[in-house]
Formats: C-alpha cells, structure tokens, sequence
C-alpha cells in the first residue's frame, strides 16, 4: 500500500485527506502518520503469524507518540522498550505490561525496579553485570525477574555499520561461549526465572537469510540448553526487516515469516518478534514547506523548514527519503538540495533531487514514520514539530507542535 496518491486536480493527498489541509490547518514542518498504514502493517504481521502462537512486540524505539502505542496495544501488541522513559510511555498508553519484553545493554536499578514492580513478561539481559544486578534488585523488592539472555550470534546483517547489532565486535548480547555459563548462573539465582533466549541482529535488513542464519545459530543453542535440562517458554527473534525507501527489494512480512516458520518447523515453542520500523516506517512522512529557492554556482539549494534536527536519518546514515511536491507544477525541473536551516553542513535532506517546485511550496518526506520524531532534537533551539494521524477524511493532533518558551521553561539562572 502507498501512502500518498495525487488526486486529479494534482494535489497529494494521505487516505482522503490533502496534505494542503494539514499544512494549513497544523502548520510546517509537521509529522502525518496514517491510521490505515499503521493497521494494515500490524495486521499484515498478525496474519503472517496466524496458527502459530506468537507475540508481536512493537519496538518502541522507532516511534513512540502515546497514540500510536494506544494503536498498537488495542490491536494486541507486546511492546520491546530499551528504557524506562519507554515502560512509562507503554503503561500510559495502555499497554499491558505482562506483553513488555525490556531489552539494551544499559539497564538502571530504577529501571529494573519500575519493570518489576509493573511485571513485565521478560528482561533481555545482556551481560553477567546485567544479571547480577537484576537479580539483586529483584530480592531486593521481594519480585522474580524473568529473563533471557541475548546472544549476539555473530552474523553480518550487511546493513549499514550503525545499525548492525549482531557482529561480534559490537556492544550487544553475549558471545555463545559466555552464553552457557550465564544461563547456569542464571538457574541459580533464587529470584531470577529463565524463560527465554533473545536474538537481534540490526536494522534495515533487507535480506531474510542473516535472520535465518541467525535462527539456525538460536535454534542450536536452545537444544544445548535443553540437553542440559534447560527449558525455553520462548525464543525471541527480534526485530531488523527492512522497509522500501527508495529501490530497496525488502522481503515481504509474509515471506520473511513464512521462512522463519518453515525453519522452525515442529518445535512448538511461542516466538517472539520485535518489529519496529516494519510496522511504522512506510506509515509516516514529514511534511515540510520551502522557505528559499537559493541558485548557486554548483549548487542549488531548496531551504525547508524542516531540519537534520528533525529527521536525522539523513545526517547519520546517509539515508535516502522519497522527496515528493505536494503540488504538481509546470515548472522546470532543476536538482535541488534539500537542505534545513541548522548550522552544519550535515544538515540535508536529500541531494541532488530533480524537483518541478516553486519557492513557498509543500513537501513531502516520505518513509518517515520509524527513527524520524523519535530520533529527533531541539539542535538549535528548534521546537518539534506537531504529529498528526489521519483516519479516512478526518486528521487527530496527537501531539502539538511545542511552543519556543517550553524549550527553556525548567533552565534557571546562577544565584
Ligand atoms: C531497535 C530494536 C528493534 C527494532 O528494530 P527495527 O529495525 O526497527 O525492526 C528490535 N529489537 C531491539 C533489541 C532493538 O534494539
């Protein structure tokens, strides 16, 4: 499903709703997510998993505004959080906490403590200072952590280096040598219950075999433990697909699962996944409007009022957005950078894009829905942006755009 069709009269619109009306209405640079993307990704993932039994735990992380979590858990996701900032917004939104799986390398004390007390389904440990840590706070409080450990299985995702988790030069899980003894410790600490094993190799994987790879390597380990009398309630597969942003051949939900089925073939143990930007990033754009037409001797420059603050994605990876005139014009076709008015030569959008645009006019970024509100900043004192959700003809705020004054409202002066 495409997010954006032009009407006949060349105006782009989002389900029956022209993105005019919302500049109009919301102001730029403004975020537009829309409800019916949003449903059909969960649901595309729900189907996939149908006569399995799964849990689909929405990666917080890669956008999350109360009501697109309110969305999700009304639709009966589980949720992946790295934080407790996250749990809170999860509880808030009306998420169930027994479907929460907590997983980063950095646990606090008060974040193991406020997971607890909520009872999650399961802590993603991953490391022995991690364990023990947990289960110290967990008799601390008289509560038992469930847990799995995360082990990095050593697969190249062949995903931007950023976004790659599963090597084992990065900071993520547990080696397989560690990975044994950290499960026997974990048997033995009295207020720690193991109930799974953890697997995440990236993001942005746009090719099912690392994942497999990466399953096969799982799939071995849980066998070990089993030999050794240790029993997984469920294995956790992660999250990492990939999405289109520009020619990219991601594999489709339905084959990526089908293919992750078919390797597990009998074993009925429950399998959890953490989807994040599968589920959000082709359901949102930034819309944003020119400020200045800038010709130079090299280059031309399209000023947005939308900024690497904004969207970082650009800026950090060098990733490619759709950039799309609301508007069609008769006007001639001229490469523009599309910049922001951040001061840092990071600060574009896309590069080198043939666009038929006039100074003043609408643009949309599209694949913006995962890593974009949720990555963004107040760099240069910059407000963020309002988020808006379009539902058939009709548009929610869901978050206004933030007022200059609240940027500085708690900074105080010295005595
Ligand atoms: C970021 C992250 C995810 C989600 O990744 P996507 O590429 O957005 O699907 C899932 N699990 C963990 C542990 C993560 O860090």
């Amino acid at each position: 499903m495409s997010l954006t069709y032009f009407r006949e009269d060349g105006a782009l619109c989002v389900e029956s709703l022209p993105l005019e009306t919302i500049a109009g209405q919301y102001g730029t640079p403004c975020w537009v997510y829309s409800r019916a993307a949003l449903e059909a990704a969960y649901r595309e993932f729900e189907q996939a998993c149908a006569g399995r039994e799964t849990l689909i735990c929405y990666a917080v992380k890669a956008n999350s505004n109360l009501a697109i979590l309110n969305l999700f858990a009304r639709l009966g996701a589980g949720f992946d959080i790295v934080s407790g900032g996250e749990l809170a917004r999860v509880l808030a939104a009306g998420g169930a906490a027994h479907k929460i799986v907590f997983s980063g390398v950095g646990k606090t004390e008060t974040e193991m403590r406020a997971a607890l007390a909520a009872g999650i389904l399961c802590f993603n440990v991953e490391s022995e200072p991690e364990l023990e840590r947990l289960s110290r706070v967990a008799d601390d409080i008289g509560l038992t952590a469930p847990v799995s450990i995360r082990v990095n299985p050593d697969i190249d995702a062949k995903t931007h280096p950023y976004i790659a988790t599963g090597l084992s030069e990065n900071k993520f899980g547990v080696g397989y040598e560690e990975a044994l003894p950290l499960y026997r410790k974990a048997l033995r600490l009295p207020r720690v219950r193991v109930v799974g094993i953890d697997v995440h190799i990236g993001s942005q994987i746009t090719a099912i075999e690392p994942f497999l790879a990466a399953l096969d390597r799982v799939l071995e380990f849980a066998d070990v433990l089993d030999a050794t009398g240790i029993r997984l309630e469920h294995l956790d597969l992660g999250g990492g697909l990939g999405i289109r942003y520009r020619d990219e051949e991601a594999p489709a939900v339905s084959d990526y699962l089908a293919r992750l089925f078919s390797a597990l073939g009998e074993r009925r143990v429950k399998i959890l996944f953490e989807p994040g930007r599968a589920l959000v990033g082709n359901a949102g754009m930034l819309l944003t409007r020119i400020e200045y037409l800038k010709r130079g001797p090299v280059k031309n420059f399209a000023v947005v009022d939308a900024a690497m603050n904004d969207l970082l994605r650009p800026a950090l990876y060098r990733a490619w957005h759709d950039i799309v005139p609301v508007r069609r014009r008769t006007v001639e076709r001229v490469d523009w950078d599309v910049v922001g008015p951040v001061c840092e030569s990071a600060d574009f959008l896309g590069l080198e894009r043939p666009l038929a645009v006039e100074q003043g006019d609408l643009l949309a970024l599209l694949s913006a829905g995962a890593y974009g509100m949720s990555m963004s900043s107040n760099y240069n004192s910059r407000p963020r942006p309002a988020e808006v959700i379009v539902d058939g003809a009709a548009v929610h705020l869901v978050r206004p755009r933030e007022s200059v004054e609240s940027l500085f409202a708690s900074e105080r002066f010295l005595p």
